[in-house]
């Protein structure tokens, strides 16, 4: 039986997951990633993790999992800017872990601990593809007979599987935080709590949440607003104190206490755009190249992405270890699921991503968290 050789470019969680699962089934592979070192940029912010606990499963790691996710992450405040509070829901300390949150840095870690030393090659950035040869920045090379795009929202491996390209939906988000809130803030911590805590308007959301390591992380989402919003928004990036003044001013009439947060938050102030894939997308499958996670579904950041990303690694890794001397068969079977499981997921988190977009999002979201 040939063994083949297997090419992973990214290591993210789905590239990750994936050659963790194939190693489990005694299948190698090699990851190629582009960061200089598992350490080279900070990897910042607690994922949801639900569905994806079952490729956790799969990959051996659910104990490990459970002892770095926090079940109270799961605790969630829902309130209009005003500051009325519409919903609280504390997690009680023997509540089942169904979607406890996980520092995504050692969520990184538990994956990269489990996988034989050498299997992620560093400094790798993936360029292109010809010949049964990847190629890279820094004009090296290596054989595959599989080629596994795992390189996350900007994929360069996406354009030799199809031309479509991630649109932008009409989001902007400021990210910025609150360093070790506990002593620095103590009253805003007891405000945000031990979870998420989302403030819902006509058109704008303020979501934070607490880490692991006790920074509050705050995402300001402008919604409706073009890819050139960043440029008209008036907030200048390279002046954290008149940013942080620009952002209370682009929130007229919130209460003082939420705004509080913004004032707060030390200079790391960061634009995000927001971009997706077609919900459903798919493409003819190839023998020697194929997708997962983001670069695959790239969809609104609801929840969904790294537990897609998760599930679509193992099920790559089962369908490559059923298949080992037959890659085509492999990759069109694993493909057929991904599609499927991925568009159903897409859809979700456009419904849900409307339902934040609505001038009426915060009664749309109570009816949402507690219907009838
Ligand atoms: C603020 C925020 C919060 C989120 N919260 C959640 C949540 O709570 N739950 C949830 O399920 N999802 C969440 N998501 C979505 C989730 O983060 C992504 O869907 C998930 O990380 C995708 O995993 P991936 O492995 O496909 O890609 P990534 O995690 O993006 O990994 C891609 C990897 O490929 C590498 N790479 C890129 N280009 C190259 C190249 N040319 N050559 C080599 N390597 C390359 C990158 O450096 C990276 O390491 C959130 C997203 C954001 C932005």
């Amino acid at each position: 039986m040939n063994t083949p050789t297997i090419a992973i470019v990214g290591a993210g969680l789905g590239g990750l997951a994936l050659a963790r699962v194939l190693h489990v089934n005694g299948v190698d592979s090699v990851v190629y990633e582009r960061e200089p070192s598992r350490d080279a940029r900070g990897q910042g912010g607690m994922l949801d993790i639900h569905s994806g606990q079952r490729a956790l499963r799969e990959a051996g790691l659910i104990d490990a999992f459970f002892a770095i996710a926090r079940g109270e992450g799961q605790d969630m405040r829902l309130l209009q800017p005003d500051g009325t509070l519409l919903l609280q829901e504390d997690t009680p300390d023997d509540a089942p872990l169904a979607r406890p949150e996980v520092d995504r840095a050692d969520l990184r870690d538990l994956l990269l601990d489990s996988l034989p030393e050498g299997t992620v090659r560093w400094g790798h950035a993936f360029t292109s593809a010809e010949g049964g040869r990847v190629r890279f920045a820094d004009g090296g090379s290596a054989p595959y007979d599989l080629l596994v795009g795992a390189d996350g929202a900007r994929s360069r491996v996406r354009p030799l599987v199809t031309d479509v390209r991630p649109r932008h939906i009409g989001q902007n988000v400021v990210e910025i935080g609150i360093p070790d809130i506990d002593a620095t803030h103590p009253d805003l911590a007891a405000m945000v709590g031990r979870g998420t805590y989302w403030v819902l308007g006509d058109g704008i959301s303020l979501g934070a949440q607490r880490n692991g390591d006790g920074r509050v992380r705050i995402g300001i989402s402008f919604y409706r607003t073009g890819e050139d919003w960043f440029a008209t928004s008036g907030i200048p990036f390279d002046d954290p104190p008149a940013a942080r003044a620009r952002l209370i001013e682009l929130l007229p009439g919130w209460d003082p206490r939420v705004t509080a947060l913004v004032a707060a938050c030390d200079d790391a102030i960061v634009p995000r755009s927001i971009s997706t894939l077609p919900v459903g997308l798919t493409w003819p499958s190839r023998p020697d190249v194929t997708l997962l996670g983001d670069a695959a579904h790239l969809m609104p950041p609801v929840g969904e992405g790294a537990n897609m990303a998760l599930l679509d690694g193992a099920a790559l890794g089962r369908a490559l270890a059923a298949h080992p001397d037959d890659v085509p068969t492999a990759v069109a079977e694993y493909e057929r699921e991904m599609f499927e499981r991925s568009s159903a997921a897409a859809r979700m988190s456009t419904d849900l991503q409307e339902m934040l977009m609505a001038p009426d999002a915060a009664q749309r979201m109570l009816a949402f968290f507690q219907p009838g």
